[in-house]
């Protein structure tokens, strides 16, 4: 199956030739920021899925934290993808640009310590003060695929 995603003003487009796993909620201060609003929602990709349909040279991407690079449209501004220095064959996908249902659903909530005071988590899924074990931790941030 292959999943369509695009930029708000649709610059930019990509295809995803794989599975999109481990979706997350993050809800640390950068991902707040970055997409200002209560939290990220993210799933990991493979890198080698992915396939530009057009608009690579719209991207733009913002080192939040060391070896962390947040790809945005130059646009419009809508979050793209994240790249991993110390993970390169991964890429943590921003899920609101998918046009297309991965079929896999977020599995918890991360950084759940750097919440947004005005909102107030409502679904019972797991709720995790940094990363869960297994994703490594980065001080305020987050790691491999967040
Ligand atoms: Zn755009
Ligand atoms: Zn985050």
């Amino acid at each position: 199956m292959t999943l369509h995603a695009s930029c708000l003003c649709q610059g930019v487009a990509i295809e995803i030739d794989g599975p999109v796993e481990d979706l997350v909620f993050c809800h640390c201060v950068m991902c707040r920021k970055a997409h200002g609003s209560a939290f990220r929602a993210r799933g990991r990709v493979r890198a080698k899925d992915l396939r530009w349909v057009r608009g690579e040279g719209l991207v733009r991407f913002y080192e939040s934290s060391p070896g962390q690079h947040r790809g945005f449209c130059s646009i419009c501004g809508s979050n793209i993808f994240t790249k991993f220095s110390e993970a390169p064959e991964v890429l943590g996908l921003a899920l609101g640009i998918l046009d297309d249902d991965p079929g896999t659903r977020p599995i918890c909530h991360v950084f759940v310590g750097s919440k947004a005071p005005w909102y107030e988590i409502a679904d019972g899924l797991p709720q995790h003060e940094s990363l869960p074990p297994g994703y490594g931790t980065a001080p305020g941030g987050e790691k491999r695929g967040a």
